[in-house]
């Protein structure tokens, strides 16, 4: 009998389950979206019920389609969209309210209002974070004022708080019934709360905040036995044995275990992170500090990330807002009807900009048109947003780090998009690479859960699964690669102080 593990990938747009051979190859997946649900302008939530129907569904469809059962499995790996907030009665399992998502502006008061004494990055040194509206801690903070007897009943013990990662988890161990409450140390540094040296919640930051700590879940490794699937489950009795929060996921699966190792994902947004091994590197660049992994008892790695919040979903707006595509795939033909993008640029700096500007109150601009630019201009501005953005984060990357990064490993949905893989490299002057196994974020999960239970004997085995598909390299000269890049930073700063 073939032994497998399951990865749950409970991402942005959708949940997956995506069952792993011992090659790390994939052997089935199941996958559902669930809906973007948009109250109001900079609002957005997802319903955590549903995230979990989802979960469960998606687990049927991937163990059917490989013709398995739970007795093949041999460990279950959680990867999630992180600093996404859900807040639920422990009694009932009941959400209090809607699942704040990480994209969500909505806490910008609550920020403000944070960094009055201080500045926004108070806490920077203890967290390795901004305060900003994309970490969960500002989430929670609105759920407790705006939900009515939401602080009572948190205060008296009864609401827990998690990121979707500890959600499922959670759900997955029992719900009411025993479930268990923790998360990694990965999902837990992206909260506002988390110590970076001594890996616990910080009592005086949880004070400042008004968060009582009864809230929080137990802080993990990313690799380690947190319990067994309750036995109303399909895979009841697997151990549940790795948890990474998507971004440091797919840097695990790239088997970027080292110092000086990088990937970057072009998802929803873009996340390039960089390993800075056992040492905490504190970014002069706009940078965040964050967890890499920890397996175990082994000492944490460390990273520095370059988060861009809109990318992809800058593609999925072109096709639901405008209607100018009608899949995500069909804007590279568009692109491809021009040469260029005929002067236009497109900053969506629709969530504000993260790195490394970390500018809330910027907002979208697409900006050069004459009456010469088309459909397909703008398709490609928006494409050669991705790459520009990219660039300023891997030169603060460069910069931080004081040697230059000679070739980025890439994965993600837009990957599959060869123009703009061939302009990233245009863009950027290094070779981009892409790997067999695309689907790095839940690989990276299986990996860590099946390192927990012996299923991969260490690193050198994940490492030697790592093999290159694709390679695009620059061919594009200096001089037009400089002048795109500067008429790049003159459109970005026509969006800044736009929100009063
Ligand atoms: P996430 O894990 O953040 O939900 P994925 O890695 O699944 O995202 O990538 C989905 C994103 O990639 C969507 O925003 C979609 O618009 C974009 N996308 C998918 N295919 C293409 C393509 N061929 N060209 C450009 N963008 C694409």
């Amino acid at each position: 009998m073939t032994d497998y593990i399951i990865a749950i990938d409970q991402g942005t747009t959708s949940t997956r389950a995506i069952v792993f051979d011992h090659s790390g190859s994939i052997v089935s997946t199941g996958q559902l979206e669930h809906d973007q649900i948009f109250p109001k302008a900079g609002w957005v939530e997802h319903d955590p019920k549903q995230i979990w129907d989802n979960t469960r569904e998606v687990i049927g469809q991937a163990l059917s389609k490989a013709n398995i059962t739970r007795h093949n499995v041999k460990a279950v790996g959680i990867t999630n969209q992180r600093e996404t907030a859900v807040v639920w009665d422990k009694n009932t399992g009941e959400p209090v309210y809607n699942a704040i998502v990480w994209q969500d502006t909505r806490t910008q008061a609550i920020v403000d209002r944070l960094s009055e004494d201080g500045g926004a990055e108070r806490f920077k040194d203890t967290v390795g974070l901004p305060l900003s509206t994309y970490f969960a801690g500002t989430k929670i903070v609105w759920i407790l004022e705006n939900v009515e007897g939401a602080r009572e009943r948190a205060e008296a013990g009864d609401l827990l708080f998690g990121t979707t990662d500890t959600w499922v988890l959670w759900n997955l161990t029992g719900g009411v019934d025993g479930g268990v409450h923790a998360t990694d140390v990965t999902n837990a540094s992206r909260t506002l709360f988390m110590d970076l040296e001594t890996l616990e919640w910080r009592d005086d930051i949880l004070e400042v905040f008004g968060v009582p700590k009864s809230m929080l879940p137990a802080i993990k490794s990313s690799s380690e036995i947190y319990g067994t699937v309750h036995t109303s489950s399909l895979l009841r009795e697997v151990p549940v044995a790795g948890i990474l929060g998507d971004q440091q996921a797919a840097t695990f699966g790239q088997a970027a275990f080292d110092a000086g190792e990088a990937k970057n994902t072009y998802g929803t947004g873009n996340f390039l992170i960089f390993n800075t091994g056992t040492e905490i590197v504190k970014s002069k660049n706009g940078l965040l500090t964050t967890l890499g992994y920890k397996l175990g008892d082994a000492e944490p790695h460390y990273a520095l990330e370059g988060s861009i919040a809109v990318t992809g979903s800058l593609v999925q707006w072109l096709r639901d807002n405008l209607g100018l595509i009608k899949s995500a795939p069909e804007i590279e033909e568009l692109a491809a009807t021009v040469e260029d993008n005929g002067g236009a640029y497109f900053v969506p700096a629709f969530s504000g900009l993260f790195a490394p500007y970390w500018r809330s109150d910027a907002r979208g601009a697409l900006v050069g048109l004459t009456r010469y630019v088309n459909k397909g201009h703008i398709a490609r501005a928006a494409l050669e947003a991705t790459a520009f953005q990219t660039k300023e984060v891997l030169d603060a990357v460069n910069a931080d780090s004081g040697v230059p990064l000679t070739e980025l490993k890439v994965d993600g949905g837009m990957i599959a998009n060869n123009l703009l893989m061939q302009f990233q490299a245009d863009i950027l002057d290094v070779p981009v690479v892409r790997p067999v196994v695309a689907e790095t974020t839940a690989l990276g999960a299986a990996y860590a859960a099946g390192l927990a239970v012996g299923y991969w004997a260490d690193l050198d085995e994940l490492r030697a699964n790592w093999q290159e598909d694709s390679r695009w390299t620059p061919d594009l000269d200096s001089a037009e690669r400089d002048r795109l890049y500067r008429n790049w930073k003159k459109a970005v700063t026509k969006t800044m102080d736009w929100v009063d």
